[in-house]
């Protein structure tokens, strides 16, 4: 089965914010990231690939399936508040995309 773009996409997409994150705030270089960031991103590699909507996922953020445990969900939080805004300087065109990922509906159920 090939993965669908949308899904390479989240997952690109959610490794970019982790890293902003780690980078600002754990100090970490380039390219790596510290324990538990690692930690979140292999959850959230994983939350994506179980989403029960497939490729027709809508974005996380609104998304009606709260998948992630409160406290995980709460880390991510944390890193798409620090990262979302910046994101769209470092990777205008993959941002768009989510962007338009998120605009569509939400599929029906
Ligand atoms: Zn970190």
């Amino acid at each position: 089965m090939q993965t669908h773009k949308r899904i390479e996409r989240e997952h690109k997409t959610i490794s970019k914010m982790i890293g902003l994150y780690c980078h600002a705030h754990h100090h970490t270089s380039q390219g790596s990231l510290c324990e538990n960031c690692q930690f979140l991103l292999d959850y959230a590699h994983k939350r994506i690939d179980r989403c029960p909507f497939g490729w027709q996922k809508p974005t996380c953020t609104k998304c009606p399936v709260h998948c992630y445990k409160p406290d995980r969900r709460e880390e991510i939080r944390q890193v798409m508040r620090y990262a979302g805004p910046r994101i769209i300087l470092h990777h205008p065109i993959l941002t768009l995309l989510h962007f338009l990922d998120g605009l569509k509906a939400p599929p029906a159920k």
